[in-house]
């Protein structure tokens, strides 16, 4: 499948031309309520049977064939909903979903792009040497049709970051002014630095960035973030473009978010797994980097296990609770008792290695093998794989008496182990005559750093 987009800025309406490979008969679909915003759908050579309201059929399809058609984007983006389209001021977001026929089956697919002078178009998709916003050249990965992905189109600017590993281009929508980009791109590059330490490196090739400004109030710099995993990762993240650099460097938000490109799609009753190393991760790795001390990132990390501990449910197993987190809203204790595995984990490998190494090198070995299958993993299989690639059980067997465990996690002994102690003001405090302070530091500290400052 081969598309080529061409953007009409007058109209709003993208030039789609699809061509394919012959088949005896092709199948194309649309999302459904999407067929209304096509005009002149028409196959060069020959006929086109309307099968409802999303399909259509092509009998004798020949090698190299096409059809063409005119789609209003402004109509999709205006139905702000983020499954299917969003206005982010003049640029809009919208769902490939409803814009871009697909053929039945699973395959490969392609699409130049040819942008007017001043506007952009910025995917999901992986770029093909010498893309820019304006003539870019993509391939587009096969995932399941069911996750969310969002093209954006518009007048905006895209800025590409080399990180060892990867390139992830950072497309700022809605009329961020200059100064307030440059201000945006050096956050993404401390965020984006300390959410690949734990690998040295970025874990895929190649990433989209979407930064939409939004005002805030009481002082915070970040609203909501979202990653999404539709024909490629992407990060989207509400930012407020006047806040200063030390308020942005100061949230969570964004390493959170890029901690998840780490791990697959793990499902609703894997979410305590994801959201849990993205949890731990956003400290973890923030103190790592030098954005956190190792205690202010302890104390963090405490503050959450007592949120999700204040929020935990005794009627629902972590796996149930986890599976109905929206439902129940139990963002809190799905979280952090995930965030507690993850601690665990970090320090039973951090043991039985020798302090050799720690999750990261689990993930590191996930990303070698699998992590561009870009599928979705039962939980209970992830973890097993992340054992087979250790040559241990620890993942597997911790995995199976949290998911099970109603209630918090108790973190009692693992804190004595590490020497955190709570003070008479309620704040965790460092000790160090416990045992594993060794493995204390080794977790916030950043490989071949001496020690906790
Ligand atoms: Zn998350």
């Amino acid at each position: 499948m081969r598309y080529a987009l061409d953007y009409l800025p007058a109209t709003q309406e993208m030039h789609v031309r699809l061509c394919a490979d012959a088949a005896a008969q092709r199948e194309f679909v649309i999302a459904r309520d999407a067929a209304a915003n096509i005009a002149g759908l028409a196959r060069e050579h020959g006929g086109l049977q309307r099968l409802g309201d999303t399909r259509w059929r092509a009998d004798r399809w020949k090698s190299g064939e096409c059809l063409s058609y005119r789609v209003a984007l402004a109509p999709i983006a205006r139905r702000n909903d983020y499954d299917i389209g969003v206005e982010v001021g003049v640029d809009m977001l919208v769902a490939p979903q409803y814009w871009l026929l697909r053929s039945d089956g699973d395959e490969a697919a392609e699409a130049t792009v040819s942008m007017p002078d001043g506007y952009a178009f910025s995917p999901p998709w992986q770029a093909l040497d010498g893309s820019t916003a304006q003539q870019g050249r993509f391939r587009i990965p096969s995932t399941p049709p069911a996750w969310s992905s969002l093209v954006a189109v518009g007048s905006f600017e895209e800025s590409t970051l080399q990180l060892p590993g990867g390139t992830v281009r950072v497309a700022m929508l809605g009329g961020i002014d200059t100064a307030n980009r440059a201000k945006l791109l050096r956050w993404m590059q401390h965020a984006l630095a300390a959410a690949s330490s734990a690998h040295g490196e970025l874990p895929l090739p190649q990433a989209q960035v979407v930064l939409r400004p939004v005002a805030l109030r009481g002082g915070r710099a970040v609203g909501f973030g979202q990653s999404l995993r539709g024909q490629g990762n992407a990060v989207h993240i509400q930012v407020d473009p006047k806040a200063t650099p030390d308020q942005l460097d100061a949230d969570w938000t964004a390493v959170h978010e890029f901690a998840h490109w780490a791990h697959p799609y793990l499902g609703d009753d894997g979410a305590w797994l994801a959201e849990g190393l993205a949890s731990y991760w956003q400290n973890t790795l923030r103190a790592r980097a030098g954005l956190l001390t190792p205690l202010a990132a302890w104390q963090q990390l405490d503050a959450g296990f007592a949120r999700g501990r204040g929020a935990s449910n005794d009627q629902l197993s972590l796996a149930q609770l986890s599976s109905a987190m929206q439902r129940e809203r139990a963002y809190y204790a799905v979280y952090w008792s995930g965030a507690a595995y993850w601690l665990q984990l970090d320090v039973d490998l951090r043991k039985t290695s020798g302090g050799r190494f720690g999750i990261e090198e689990a993930l590191r070995r996930f990303r070698a093998c699998c992590l561009l299958q870009r599928r979705a993993w039962a939980p209970r299989e992830f973890v097993a794989k992340l054992d087979s690639l250790m040559h241990s059980d620890l993942f597997l067997r911790r995995y199976d008496a949290y998911s099970a465990r109603r209630g918090f996690p108790p973190l009692q002994t693992i804190y004595a182990q590490l020497g955190l102690q709570r003070s008479a003001d309620g704040a965790v405090q460092l000790r160090d005559d416990a045992a594993d302070v060794a493995i204390r530091r080794a977790i916030m500290r950043k490989p071949g750093r001496a020690d906790e400052p």
